[in-house]
């Protein structure tokens, strides 16, 4: 492909960029911090193909490449971008020490994961609740507020069709969590709360600021914790399970 660029004089210069597949040696192995794991690990290089290009007095390398974690076998996508100044210093052995430079990186963001906070005993909720609240951490520590409101409106959701409530709407649904018994009618109250916010986020666009989200949050990590955490670790004490005398 040709393309055109301006340079500082204001001249037009041409330049080719190619796209190539990876050469064997490009396609081994990489160490990098695994999106999963959080590690840094050693990561087979699935798939990739490569872009080269030249502009002005530099040619650019732009390798994007689908990788799997060795230890958790976690998939990632993986950017490494290259930099070569025509006039770079090489050592005795033809490597590059001066005149380059190359950036790393990874999708999904390592770091971003990292910052990632779950609620205790997060392993003792039901898996299709685990795997929303999981999730709606997730778009919370990345700032997306409209799709965290929507987020915590489908972990109520989430809790109504794992406890099999009956109703056609969620507003029934949460109202019949209250009549089984499962909440009080006061966390009634709060999960149609997380209701309104889930629909204003989705119906009008509405991005929650930060002290919202965050107090939602608090308010839906105490209701999976009063449903299932509190419960399950009752259930294995002694005093639940009464010798018949
Ligand atoms: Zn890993």
């Amino acid at each position: 492909m040709e393309l055109v660029q301006i340079n500082e004089v204001g001249d037009m210069e041409h330049f080719g960029e190619e796209t190539i597949p990876l050469t064997l040696t490009e396609k081994k192995d990489r160490w990098a911090t695994c999106s999963s794991c959080s590690r840094k690990t050693c990561h087979e290089v699935i798939e990739g193909m490569c872009t080269h290009a030249r502009i002005g007095d530099y040619e650019s390398w732009d390798k994007f490449l689908i990788i799997r974690c060795k230890g958790c076998e976690n998939l990632s996508f993986l950017k490494e971008h290259t930099l070569i100044m025509d006039d770079c210093t090489t050592d005795k052995n033809g490597r590059i020490i001066d005149g380059y430079e190359s950036t790393q990186s990874i999708y999904p963001d390592p770091a971003a994961l990292t910052k990632i906070q779950f609620m205790d005993d997060v392993e003792m909720l039901p898996q299709i609740v685990a795997s929303i609240y999981k999730e709606t951490c997730s778009t919370k520590s990345s700032g997306k507020y409209i799709l965290t409101g929507a987020g915590l409106r489908a972990i109520v959701e989430a809790i109504c069709l794992e406890k099999e409530t009956k109703g056609e709407y969620l507003e029934d649904k949460i109202d019949n969590l209250a009549v089984k018994g499962i909440i009080s009618t006061d966390q009634a109250k709060y999960l149609h709360g997380l209701r309104f916010m889930g629909n204003r986020a989705l119906h009008k666009i509405l991005a929650y600021s930060e002290s919202e989200i965050r107090n939602a949050f608090e308010i839906v990590e105490h209701m999976l914790k009063a449903v299932y955490v509190i419960p399950a670790k009752a259930e294995n004490l002694p005093f639940s399970k009464p010798e018949n005398v």
